[in-house]
């Protein structure tokens, strides 16, 4: 594994532990640099950096915007972000703002295709309700019987097309670039390989993204196949991006790839954390034993 994960979730958005637990979890699956990157809200932050700090985990403040480019919602990961920062916590509201009318919109539609008591019981899985998602209705389906999985969820009822998606105007790509940019932090485009886009307009994105000045993509990610980290290390290396990796962690049963265990697969592009100035242990270092896997034999990054 790499000991380094700069993309997960925890209650404060829709994951399923608390900050502190995905710290700890982190911790005790060997990472050493965790970014905590919660959708539009960071209110996890604080207490995520605290717990880091007890376990010798070096904490980098991040945050996943939520974004509309065309016709299509993309991920923005902010890393390295100072979550004083007004502009950012402004954007962040609005961003926010729309997602009540959003559920019920959505309750409606399920309703209708004879799911009920969906916005009630979204929201009993929401433990920040400001931050109620198509994940919350999700587990409250799956709860209901009406799918095996949170996957097969999204694939009958939530996404274009389906009963209960609902079409929404998050922030614009301009707009998160510049609030990430305010507040001190790198911007990432998350998860490039989930986009239903064809190649030229992957290209028009990553063109427009780097002409606002955006910074890097995500390489290896757990929604990424292998053709995608190929994919995708190619696509930085030639853009001129960093490249990132994170897990995009949300719970233990419903994740493919375990918080702080993004695979140590190789990246082609400047990786992040070289140009964030982190201190990495080399991957030989940890593989013949000169430090202790959750790195606590030595002192922990500052
Ligand atoms: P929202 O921000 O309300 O549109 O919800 C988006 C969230 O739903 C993502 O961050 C994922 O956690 C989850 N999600 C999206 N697509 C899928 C999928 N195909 N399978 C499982 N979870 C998904
Ligand atoms: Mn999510
Ligand atoms: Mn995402
Ligand atoms: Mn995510």
């Amino acid at each position: 594994m790499r000991p380094i994960d700069l993309h997960c979730h925890s209650t404060v958005s829709d994951g399923m532990l608390p900050p502190a637990e995905v710290v700890a979890r982190a911790a005790g699956n060997g990472c050493r640099w965790l970014a905590l990157t919660d959708h539009d809200d960071l209110d996890g932050l604080d207490v995520a950096a605290r717990t880091a700090a007890e376990h010798g985990v070096g904490f980098l403040p991040g945050v996943e915007i939520s974004v509309s480019w065309r016709d299509l919602t993309v991920h923005m990961v902010g890393l390295n972000i100072d979550p004083a920062c007004g502009a950012l916590q402004q954007g962040l509201e609005q961003v926010r703002s729309g997602r009540a009318e959003r559920a019920e919109q959505m309750a409606d539609g399920l309703a209708r295709a004879g799911i009920g008591g969906a916005l009630q019981g979204a929201y009993r899985y929401a433990s920040n309700p400001a931050l109620i998602s198509r994940a919350h209705f999700a587990r409250y389906i799956v709860e209901q019987g009406h799918a095996r999985d949170t996957g097969a969820v999204f694939k009958r009822f939530l996404v274009q097309g389906k009963p209960g998606y609902v079409r929404h105007e998050w922030a614009s790509l301009g707009d998160a670039v510049e609030w990430i940019h305010a507040a001190g932090g790198l911007a990432v485009i998350a998860h490039p390989g989930r986009y239903r886009v064809n190649a030229s307009g992957l290209q028009d994105l990553i063109g427009e993204f780097r002409g606002l000045g955006g910074d890097g993509i995500e390489v290896i990610t757990s929604s990424h196949s292998s053709e995608d980290y190929q994919r995708f290390n190619g696509i930085a290396r030639d853009a001129g991006l960093l490249a990132s990796v994170g897990s995009d962690f949300h719970a233990p049963e419903e994740s493919w790839m375990d918080v702080g265990g993004v695979p140590d697969l190789p990246l082609l592009a400047t990786p992040v954390w070289e140009a964030l100035g982190l201190d990495l242990p080399a991957p030989d270092m940890l593989a013949s034993g000169v430090l202790a896997s959750n790195g606590t034999a030595m002192a922990g990054p500052a």
